[in-house]
């Protein structure tokens, strides 16, 4: 039976019940290959990408917080360029606040429209926390309007970059949040 041997190449089994005046009902079982395993799933759990620093660089930690996971490609992408930071992601702005007081992330960059908690309510939980209240907080978002862009920076956002996201600009922008973070490591709000 050419399905027979099909389904067993397949690692599964093929079998029959039959029922007298009923009928019959095939079956086969298939054993499924394991699925990739999802960076994304692993990074939402605030997993450390890159455990160590290299090259006696001090490491300092990103956190992202972001719901839309071809961002967080990007972003991942581009930190892993970086052997002096390494990224925490979280994808919702609840588990982004856990983690913020958890791992204490240099900088966080913070997407605006998040399921639940939008960025800037989340920014503002950060921001009147003493435990989390010296971290600078970029926002990175699709609202790109000036309007946005000023709600976003008078919210209490330390920079707002726009999407799509231009790599040199991020950079820019990330070296500055983290420059701007080391100078003001004396954990006091930043205005
Ligand atoms: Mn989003």
């Amino acid at each position: 039976m050419v399905s027979k041997q099909l389904v067993e190449v397949m690692g599964g089994t093929i079998g029959a019940d039959s029922t007298v005046g009923v009928g019959s009902v095939f079956w086969i079982e298939l054993v499924m290959a394991p699925a990739p395993r999802l960076i994304v799933a692993e990074t939402a759990r605030g997993v450390p990408m890159l455990p160590q620093g290299q090259g006696g660089a001090p490491l300092r930690t990103v956190l992202y917080v972001e719901d839309n996971p071809a961002n967080l490609e990007l972003i991942k992408q581009l930190i892993a360029r970086r052997a002096d930071l390494r990224l925490l992601c979280a994808t919702a702005a609840a588990s982004g606040i856990e983690s913020a007081r958890t791992h204490q992330p240099d900088v966080i960059l913070m997407d605006i429209n998040l399921p639940g908690m939008s960025g800037i309510d989340a920014m503002k939980i950060l921001r009147a926390d003493p435990a989390t209240a010296h971290i600078p907080i970029v926002a990175l978002s699709a609202n790109a309007m000036l309007h946005d862009i000023e709600k976003g920076m008078e919210a209490g956002f330390l920079n707002y970059i726009t999407k799509p996201i231009e790599v040199k600009q991020f950079m820019v922008a990330l070296d500055a949040a983290l420059s701007f973070s080391q100078t003001d490591s004396g954990h006091t709000a930043y205005n």
